[in-house]
């Protein structure tokens, strides 16, 4: 099955790629274990309504393939795979060390520097598995590398095309309080896409409950997320995304310069506007040492705890 040969694929290039690896100062060692994948067709309809969750500008899996320049098919015979990335258990483990200054507690070194070098990988492994499809004669094309792909800070905050909602379609998991993405693997990783015309198999939603792995939703249970939060954004009512992004912010005006000299630039598009040479790092705090870091704690395997 063409999922299996694509899964294997990943999982070598996961092994063997030196972009998978932190610099030398951090240990030099794998920054993601092996991958997840997941598979939904582009006849889903519930692309569709990302649109109206998301908002306007969201595009659906046609839409993107379209605007990189594809022909035209029809959306049966599209499929859209969703990669997860897990960081491996010690920059989940030495995640935890966050650094507390006067107003503000960045995240751990290594993990800034994690996610950072992460971004490159995951644009390498994008492209090779684009490559992967076409030497098999089928066209692919993806979100992340497409110039269509841009942060819209509107009246709403989002982007053209969100991976956590894409690998939601793709049955990879459900959002938790934080609004991470709690997978298999736990809510500590990172994800990505590709559009192909290859014929796979589609890996179907447990559930269509959009917080069904998350303790908080599932059981009135944990809150974890909430208490790691700095910053409050995360209460009863839910994820407060502006406050979230502006501590987002806060931590990169402070963390960039801090690395500057080690972090790793690229580009990426805010409202359609290309920002050239930026560096981009993270938050996350909310994701370490909680229920949800490295299982989904709704696994019938995990719940005799409750
Ligand atoms: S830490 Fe607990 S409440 Fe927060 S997202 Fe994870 S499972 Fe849900
Ligand atoms: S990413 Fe940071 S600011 Fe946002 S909810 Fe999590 S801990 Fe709070």
């Amino acid at each position: 099955m063409l999922n299996n040969e694509l899964l294997s694929f990943l999982k070598e290039e996961f092994k063997n790629n030196t972009l998978n690896l932190l610099p030398e100062a951090y240990g030099g060692g794998k920054i993601f274990t092996d991958p997840l994948i997941g598979v939904a067709k582009a006849s889903d309809s519930i692309f569709q309504k990302y649109k109206e969750l998301l908002g306007t500008e969201h595009l659906n899996p046609l839409e993107m393939w379209l605007a990189n320049d594809q022909d035209y098919v029809s959306t049966s015979e599209l499929s859209v795979i969703s990669i997860v990335f897990p960081f491996t258990e010690k920059i989940r483990k030495e995640g935890n060390n966050f650094i507390s200054l006067p107003k503000i507690t960045l995240p751990a070194e290594i993990y800034t520097i994690a996610r950072n070098y992460g971004n490159e990988f995951k644009r390498e492994i994008v492209k090779k598995a684009i490559n992967f499809f076409e030497i098999e004669e089928y066209k692919a094309t993806s979100g992340l590398l497409s110039d269509a792909y841009s942060i819209i800070m509107k009246k709403k905050f989002y982007t053209t095309w969100s991976e956590r909602y894409i690998a939601f379609a793709a049955g990879l998991g459900t959002l938790g309080l934080h609004e991470g993405l709690i997978t298999d693997v736990g809510c500590n990783i990172r994800l990505a896409s590709i559009i192909t015309n290859a014929p796979l198999e589609v890996t179907s939603r447990k559930s269509d409950e959009p917080y069904a792995n998350c303790l908080y939703f599932a059981k009135g249970l944990c809150k974890e997320c909430a208490k790691k939060c700095p910053i409050n954004a995360i209460t009863d009512k839910g994820y407060n995304k502006i406050k979230c992004n502006k501590y987002r912010m806060k931590i990169a005006r402070k963390a960039i310069p801090r690395y500057s000299s080690i972090l790793k630039s690229e580009s990426r598009r805010v409202n359609w506007k290309l920002n050239e040479d930026t560096y981009i790092v993270g938050c996350e705090l909310c994701q370490f040492g909680v229920q949800c870091t490295d299982k989904n704690p709704m696994q019938r395997e995990f719940m005799d705890y409750f």
